[in-house]
This record gives structure tokens, C-alpha cells and sequence, in this order.
């Protein structure tokens, strides 16, 4: 699984709820085997690669949604990196919930969904698994893949 189209920086992050059988990285389940950094020292990494976009993944970025917001409302007012954001929530949960949906905004896709390890295909592009949509928010030509899915028609 790749971390989205072209060159991108990708943020790792520690802590995730979901505890899917199967996940790739069940390290990152715990927040403590994680590095502590800034938002200013995650910016550095970020600016220092002009031609990069961004990517959330890890872990889940929401459980950590206020950091998350605050770096990739950022990312937003001082680069013009496209986000792109892995989670094992649904759109559907993420909109329910204010504090995970102050996310929302800043992100140009999302990739949704907890893996499900009975449905697991290796054949899916930036998916484990075909519950796990590719949703654009905000559809950016760079990052139009095959697969995805626009925001407009889950509505
Ligand atoms: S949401 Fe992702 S990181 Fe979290 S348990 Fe599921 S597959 Fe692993």
C-alpha cells in the first residue's frame, strides 16, 4: 500500500482505537511508541520539501484530532500541499462527532474505513480492504486516481 500519488510527505503518527486484525502496523497502537514532536517541527520537515505533498497516516491521525487540525490548518495557510488522510473512522462517523469533523476542512482526501482482514485485497489501490473508500473533498487534478469516490455522492 502506497501513501498516495506522486511525492509525499508522510506523517506517521502513534495511537489508534480501532485495533483492526490484520493492521499493517500494530506498533502504532499505542501513542506512547510514538516520537513527541512539535507542529512547528513537523512544519520544518514538511517546508523543507518544496515539491511534496502531505500525507496523515499511522495509527489513526484522529485520535489525535486537535493536533492533527492545528497541523493541517497550517499546512494549508502557508504551503499549498494537498492533504491526503488515512483513518480507520467512516466519513459518516467523522461528520457525527465535532471533534473529529473540525479535521474535515483541511483535508483534500480521505481514505476511510477500519481494514477488515476477510475482505483483505492486495490488488486495491491506497486500500487493504474494499470497505475503505477514497473520498475527495476537495478534488485536486494531482492527486485524481482510479477508484475514488467525490464527497458529493455520499451525500
Ligand atoms: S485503523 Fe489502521 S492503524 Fe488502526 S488498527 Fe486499523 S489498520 Fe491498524
Amino acid at each position: 500500500m502506497a501513501d498516495g500519488p506522486g511525492l509525499r510527505t508522510s506523517i506517521y503518527c502513534a495511537g489508534c482505537n480501532h485495533h483492526c486484525p490484520g493492521c499493517h502496523n500494530p506498533q502504532s497502537w499505542d501513542i506512547k511508541n510514538g516520537k513527541w514532536m512539535t507542529i512547528d517541527e513537523i512544519m520544518e520537515v514538511i517546508k523543507a520539501d518544496e515539491f511534496s505533498n502531505v500525507t496523515f497516516s499511522g495509527g489513526d491521525p484522529f485520535c489525535q484530532a486537535d493536533a492533527f487540525t492545528e497541523l493541517a490548518r497550517r499546512i494549508k495557510s502557508e504551503t499549498r500541499k494537498t492533504i491526503w488522510c488515512w483513518t480507520g473512522y467512516t466519513i459518516e462517523q467523522i461528520r457525527a462527532d465535532e471533534h473529529l469533523a473540525q479535521m474535515l476542512p483541511y483535508i483534500d482526501t480521505l481514505v476511510d474505513g477500519p481494514f477488515i482482514l476477510e475482505q483483505r485485497d492486495t490488488q486495491l489501490l491506497f486500500r487493504g480492504s474494499p470497505n475503505q473508500r477514497i473520498i475527495y473533498l476537495t478534488p485536486k487534478e494531482e492527486d485524481v486516481c482510479e477508484g475514488a469516490v467525490e464527497l458529493v455522492k455520499l451525500r
